[in-house]
């Protein structure tokens, strides 16, 4: 999976603190912007997390590039609605027969039988796939036949207040593997541009305190395990 930041809002970080300061200074948004500096943004940054006081985080927003994503996590992915999507069409792009076109489970991928069988239906489908496009079959009622693993490439825009709560759910060690490595590779490439707004993201046992009901028994223990394991 290839995961790649298109775009962000310039000078995330000042941005939202300075936007949460116009709250209490009688200036202008411009000076506010002008007047920031790290250590300010920092602290107050810190102090919106901490109250829950996210509005200002709406303001800051990454476009990210996704290839080579299962459709079986891009299902789960659209289920985030505050965030904006734009996902390759089976209906007009041809689904060239290709057996890297599907993703491998690594638990299929490390089970020499589970590899054969899968392979195997993997290319049976691609196969009646490109007979199916063959004796004019319409694309759009073709790909019907083709795997759930098929990939897929997506752009996807999220502000910051979407990203910490997706961040919160899908870096979970309960989330899916897929839709959890697309979440590291996100945040890994969100704390570059934005140290201080993502400086405290991930799920809640990183913090200390996990918020599911029923826990995996395995907190992270700290964020280099979450970004780098
Ligand atoms: C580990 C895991 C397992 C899951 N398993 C399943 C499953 O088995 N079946 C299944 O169907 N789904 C499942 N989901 C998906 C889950 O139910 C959510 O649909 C998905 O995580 C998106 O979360 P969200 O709705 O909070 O976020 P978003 O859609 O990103 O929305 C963010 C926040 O905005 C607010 N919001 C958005 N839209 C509305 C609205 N219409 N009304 C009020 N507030 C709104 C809410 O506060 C919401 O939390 C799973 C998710 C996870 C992380």
């Amino acid at each position: 999976m290839d995961v790649i930041l298109l775009s962000y809002t310039p000078n995330p970080d000042a941005l939202i603190a300075a936007s949460a300061r116009i709250c209490y200074r009688d200036i202008t948004a411009s000076d506010l912007l002008k007047s920031e500096e790290e250590a300010l943004s920092r602290k107050l940054i810190a102090e919106l997390f901490a109250s829950g006081h996210m509005s200002a985080f709406e303001h800051v927003s990454f476009t990210f590039g996704i290839d080579g994503l299962s459709r079986v996590a891009s299902h789960q992915l659209v289920r985030h609605r505050v965030a904006s999507f734009n996902q390759q069409s089976q209906r007009y792009v041809s689904m060239t027969p290709d057996p890297d076109a599907v993703i491998i489970p690594p638990a299929i991928k490390a089970n020499p039988d589970a590899l054969r069988l899968y392979s195997e239906a993997v290319r049976h489908s691609q196969e009646t796939y490109r007979e199916l496009c063959a004796i004019g079959i319409p694309k759009e009622d073709a790909r019907f036949i083709l795997p759930h693993g098929h990939s897929t490439r997506l752009v996807m825009t999220m502000n910051a207040r979407e990203l910490h709560h997706f961040f919160g759910l899908r870096l979970c060690r309960r989330a899916q593997w897929e839709i959890r490595e697309l979440a590291r590779k996100m945040l890994v490439l969100c704390r570059e541009k934005a140290p201080v707004i993502f400086d405290k993201a991930g799920p809640g046992c990183i913090f200390g305190k996990c918020g599911e009901a029923r826990t995996c028994g395995n907190p992270y223990k700290n964020m280099e395990e979450l970004l780098f394991a």
